[in-house]
């Protein structure tokens, strides 16, 4: 099967920026979800996998057409790995990414941990339709250390606070290019490429 079309099941306009960028090297065509008519899906999963599932089967529900989903978040060590699938609605349903972020600073302010370590974590799924059995899913991470004032204007979510020891640098800090080869998303998408290169294209496994 190769499938001319696939919808990129993200709200996300800053994730939907990387994600395409990450992407586009495909040969099929990507089409963000908000050229639709769509709700959001309802993520009440307990991990990130569940929540791609939801997000990948919901679009394909809506669109009728094979869907890529990515859920991600951060676990803060000091934090027993809070927000975690949390991440996006940390300090409320609705809440921004600088609100967010501020609610990091201050939670990990008071634990009086220095260099707390985190880590990003990103799950991708592709599913053929609502009813796929065998959705294909990636995962992948990416260590960092946090800071105590954000730096950097780039990126999105906690990207400012997000310090990488070996590029020496914040994730905001980083271009698109640099932030893909390093980050949890992008070592996600490079797995889910091969994968589905395999399965799909050369109908190998
Ligand atoms: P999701 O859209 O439900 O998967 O939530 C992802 C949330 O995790 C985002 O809203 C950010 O708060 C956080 N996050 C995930 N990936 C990144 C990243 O690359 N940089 C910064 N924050 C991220």
């Amino acid at each position: 099967m190769q499938p001319n079309q696939i919808i990129l099941a993200s709200g996300n306009q800053k994730k939907l920026k990387e994600l395409s960028e990450i992407l586009k090297q495909f040969t099929i065509e990507l089409v963000p979800q908000s050229n639709f008519v769509i709700t959001e899906a309802v993520e009440d999963g307990l991990t990130f996998v569940e929540n791609a599932i939801k997000k990948a089967r919901h679009a394909c529900e809506i669109i009728g057409k094979p869907a890529i989903a990515d859920d991600s978040g951060i676990e803060v060590d000091c934090l027993g790995g809070s927000p975690g699938i949390y991440s996006a609605r940390f300090a409320g349903e609705h809440a921004t990414d600088s609100e967010n972020l501020n609610k990091l600073i201050t939670n990990i302010k008071a634990t009086n941990e220095i260099k707390p370590n985190a880590r990003y974590q990103c799950v991708i799924v592709y599913m053929r339709h609502a009813k796929d059995p065998t959705p294909l899913i990636t995962q992948a991470s990416w260590e960092g250390v946090l800071l105590e004032q954000p730096l950097g204007n780039g990126g999105f979510g906690y990207d400012p606070i997000f310090y990488c020891p070996s590029a020496q640098k914040t994730a905001a800090q980083m271009t698109m290019e640099e932030k893909a080869q390093l980050s949890h998303r992008g070592k996600a998408l490079a797995l889910f490429q091969q994968a589905f290169q395999q399965r799909y294209i050369n109908n190998s496994i």
